[in-house]
């Protein structure tokens, strides 16, 4: 029987069947996942090497600007410059090369290919970078300042044991900063499973304001900043996906044309308000608050 990988109840209502998986959305704290854990060998094949070679950003601008957001989003989130900082799902480690001029960075992923790359990209940081689950990372207790997660826990199959390892890895006080889809904007509830980031089995957990707070909260993390927000997208490739969306919308023998012309190279910030932009702090092991299920006191939002 299956149990929700969030509040551990055992009724998970079918939401939709998609790519041959079950999306289920859990009757008690309303935490959205895949029902059906991948195998080993799929989980292979789905993150083999061309995942991490394959631009995810096609666009040189559109990932320089997300790089600039993350590292403002993590300043805003009380991390000082040139403090100890934890790359969590670091992938071939375009990241690090933005991030190591502002802080001591450090880097985990469970790919071995991807550390290989990431270790090449940055060989002054050879010896900071793990392959392995982040549930497995190897550091001592409390060593970082901050630990960064983008866009990563959406695809781990156990989010909490992850992030239960990650506030061990945390000194008190210490900032967690994170992006995930925000299941709950109006892109994801109007899309519904044709929502760009209803991708199962690469996507196997889907969080909302609510259910991100009590993953954070059940791990002595309290939310501090919140804030869903759009991407930069390549104008080309925006209209591509549009028209997958919305067979019929954009005519086939323009998709070529979109992906390869000169909109191609054109950067837009397209206002789809579904990525959440997530920041929360290590409660100290003695506060109250740790290990209730939810989250007191105001949370706020950061600029764009
Ligand atoms: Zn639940």
């Amino acid at each position: 029987m299956e149990l929700c990988r969030l509040c551990a109840h055992p009724r998970l209502q079918t939401k939709w069947r998609l790519n041959a998986v079950t999306v289920g959305r859990c009757e008690t704290c309303g935490f959205v996942q895949v029902k059906e854990r991948p195998t080993p060998g799929q989980m292979k094949r789905l993150y083999a090497q061309g995942y991490f070679e394959r631009g995810k950003y096609v666009d040189d601008l559109a990932w320089r600007l997300e790089q600039k957001r993350r590292l403002a989003w993590v300043g805003l989130c009380g991390v000082p410059r040139g403090a100890r900082v934890l790359d969590a799902g670091c992938a071939a480690g375009d990241g690090l090369l933005f991030a190591k001029r502002h802080y001591e960075m450090w880097g985990q992923d469970i790919s071995e290919q991807a550390v290989e790359m990431a270790r090449a990209k940055n060989p002054e940081l050879q010896d900071r970078l793990q392959a392995g689950p982040l549930e497995d990372a190897d550091f001592p207790e409390g060593y970082f300042d901050a630990i960064v997660m983008w866009d990563v826990i959406e695809h781990l199959w156990d989010p909490k044991a992850a992030l239960a390892h990650m506030s061990r890895l945390l000194r008190p006080g210490g900032r967690l900063c994170l992006s995930t889809p925000n299941l709950g904007s109006v892109a994801a509830r109007l899309l519904g499973k044709r929502w760009a980031f209803m991708t199962p089995p690469e996507h196997l957990c889907f969080f909302d304001l609510n259910t991100m707070q009590r993953l954070l909260a059940d791990n002595g993390l309290e939310m501090t900043h919140w804030r869903s927000k759009g991407k930069w997208v390549n104008t080309g490739f925006l209209l591509y996906k549009l028209g997958r969306v919305f067979p019929g919308l954009i005519n086939p023998a323009l998709q070529g044309f979109l992906r390869n012309g000169p909109l191609a190279k054109a950067v837009i910030y397209a206002p789809t308000f579904d990525v959440a932009y997530v920041g929360s702090r290590l409660l100290p092991k003695s506060n109250d608050a740790w290990r209730v299920n939810h989250v007191q006191g105001a949370v706020s939002h950061g600029g764009k």
